[in-house]
């Protein structure tokens, strides 16, 4: 893996220096978190300790965290809550056109219920409909759900005001925060959620870790059956998970300055693309976005083959979100947000990590302006094969 650069941390992150460094003392917590006897004490203070750290970073009560595999399970099991616990006549979902497959895919399977769903349109520039929302929302909403920032564009939505108008009409809201963490500075009890969902991979820890923000007023009805997590979550903790993510949170107290270095980085690495490459575009520029990703339309090239050819050069990049990639389909939230299919079919996602340097996007931007280059010489060759030339 050495000698690659890694600009696909919307995926993935890579674990965290603190992690690895002390990766040996993870491996001997193997005692079971409910036992009583000697071998369930350290990984109870785990989770105790964890738990205490996420609801210090999130201002809320640390019974208001639940731990699970991560924001899949976090989405769709806050879907099962509300709709389980939802009473005529409040049995209708406001989601985004955005979302998560996890959110999508759980909002399709209760619509088959027969739950109506109303699902709010995106512009161009990334910026919901917030009228539709004004329009669709009312007495029969049981929830709206919108993420705090896009994974694909990393357009940020107004959580708070959203949260303020589905309380407005005693809804609950919730949102997904994946791709918030490490990434954009908030203040989460200012935005007046009654769930959010979080994933420990996306923020330096470990894959199959994370967590769920429940209010302590809104309703929940497990989706998993079991004692652990006060009944809320069945199933033994994921310890070693945790434990690398009490490890990885301690970091947070700097993100800030992460953040901000991000931010620059990638606002620079835009500013050389376009000055550098011809008929590129980047999507949602002028609105409020993370710090660190930057989806690009590159005109006259195939993502999927420049994302290949990208990778036979060392840089790991995406065309999309990590869950579709593979899939012939182009991105479904590019094509949301009203892009043709040949722009979405031509979308290229970077997406910068703390420890992404300039070095490493300038030597990115080198190779893309030479393999774009390449690439639509190869295609207006086989436009002349095909068509003659004059
Ligand atoms: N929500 C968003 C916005 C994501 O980007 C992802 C992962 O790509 C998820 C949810 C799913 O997270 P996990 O991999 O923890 O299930």
């Amino acid at each position: 893996m050495q000698n690659r650069i890694y600009l696909d941390h919307n995926a993935t992150t890579p674990h965290a220096p603190t992690l690895r460094a002390r990766w040996a003392e993870l491996i001997d917590i193997s005692g079971n978190p409910s036992s009583v006897h000697f071998e369930g004490r350290i990984p109870k203070t785990i989770l105790r300790e964890a738990r205490k750290k996420i609801s210090d970073f999130l201002g809320c009560s640390p019974l208001e965290v639940i731990f699970n595999s991560g924001a899949s399970e976090g989405n769709s099991s806050i879907l099962h809550a509300v709709f389980s616990a939802a009473t005529q006549p409040r049995n209708e979902l406001l989601i985004s056109q955005v979302e998560h497959p996890s959110l999508t895919k759980a909002a399709l399977s209760l619509q088959a219920r027969g739950i109506k769903v109303h699902w709010i349109p995106v512009n161009r520039d990334g910026q919901l409909d917030l009228d539709f929302v004004r329009t669709h929302l009312s007495e029969r909403t049981a929830l709206v759900t919108v993420m705090f920032a896009n994974n694909e564009t990393g357009s940020v939505f107004p959580i708070r005001e959203l949260a303020a108008m589905a309380h407005a009409k005693g809804a609950l809201m919730h949102s997904d925060c994946v791709q918030l963490m490490g990434k954009y500075d908030f203040n989460f009890s200012e935005l007046g959620l009654d769930y959010a969902s979080f994933s420990a991979h996306k923020f330096y820890a470990l894959k199959g870790t994370g967590f769920c923000y429940i209010k302590n007023t809104a309703p929940w009805i497990p989706m998993i059956f079991g004692n652990q997590e006060r009944s809320r979550r069945g199933g033994t903790e994921n310890v070693i998970g945790i434990a690398a993510l009490n490890i990885v949170l301690d970091e947070f107290s700097n993100s800030s300055a992460h953040i901000a270095r991000m931010k620059d980085l990638r606002d620079k690495m835009e500013d050389l693309i376009l000055a550098e490459i011809p008929e590129v575009k980047v999507t949602a520029r002028n609105s409020d976005r993370v710090s660190n990703t930057s989806s690009l339309v590159i005109n006259k090239v195939d993502g999927d083959t420049l994302l290949m050819s990208l990778d036979l050069k060392g840089f790991s990049v995406s065309t999309g979100a990590a869950c579709s990639s593979g899939s012939p389909e182009p991105s479904s939230v590019l094509l949301a947000m009203g892009l043709s299919r040949e722009e979405a079919q031509s979308s290229l996602r970077v997406s910068l990590g703390w420890e992404s340097t300039e070095e490493e996007t300038k030597l990115f931007v080198s190779c893309l302006k030479e393999v774009v280059s390449k690439l639509r010489d190869i295609n207006s060759e086989e436009m002349k094969k095909q068509y003659g030339t004059k």
